[in-house]
């Protein structure tokens, strides 16, 4: 164990990728964290500890939800709801569109991924508007899931993400 706080070496383990996806843009890149393999394990250990045994499934994002989200749920011995991007996944699907700085997005999940009234934890790498991981919320629930909270690796405070979450259960490993 390093004599560092885990925020201080999350924060460490971030890379600042400049006009990432577009001109402007200043992408947090994760890559070098998951890398890292006690810092990966300490971050899965993290998001998990407070869920053990009080979720039924961990749904993540596409796709870095999936990195952290997939290794969640094995940590708390329970299964793995991949959220996808429209159009990905093979089988009957349920989605819901919303609203992006220009134009909208879809997300997906299959239409028997979620057991009526399941609790289900929902994970993503970063919160930025919040629109994507409140659309992933506002989906599972209308398949009949409870969503008791949300674990993120990074927030993004001036994006302003809790607003679009305003009243669920939110938790950040680092504030950026
Ligand atoms: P939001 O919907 O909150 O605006 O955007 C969050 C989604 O976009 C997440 O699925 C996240 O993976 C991705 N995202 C947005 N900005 C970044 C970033 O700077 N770094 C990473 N790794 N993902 C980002």
């Amino acid at each position: 164990m390093s004599a560092a706080s885990l925020e201080q070496r999350i924060l460490g383990a971030l890379r600042d990728i400049p006009d990432f996806p577009e001109p402007g843009v200043t992408f947090k890149d994760i890559t070098p964290l998951i890398a890292d393999a006690e810092l990966f394990a300490e971050v899965v250990r993290a998001h998990a500890q407070p869920w053990q045994g009080s979720v039924d499934a961990v749904a993540g994002l596409e796709a870095r939800g999936f990195i952290f989200g997939a290794a969640i749920a094995v940590h708390l011995g329970l299964g793995f709801i991949p959220v996808r991007k429209g159009g990905k996944l093979p089988g009957p699907t349920v989605g819901v569109d919303y609203a992006l700085e220009y134009g909208t997005a879809r997300i997906e999940i299959h239409e028997d991924a979620v057991a009526q009234g399941s609790r289900v934890l929902v994970v993503d790498d970063v919160l930025a508007t919040g629109g994507t991981a409140a659309a992933a919320c506002t989906l599972l629930e209308s398949c009949g899931a409870v969503v008791p909270g949300v674990e993120i690796l990074v927030e993004i405070e001036a994006l302003r993400g809790r607003d679009a979450l305003a009243g669920r259960a939110v938790r950040s490993l680092v504030t950026v």
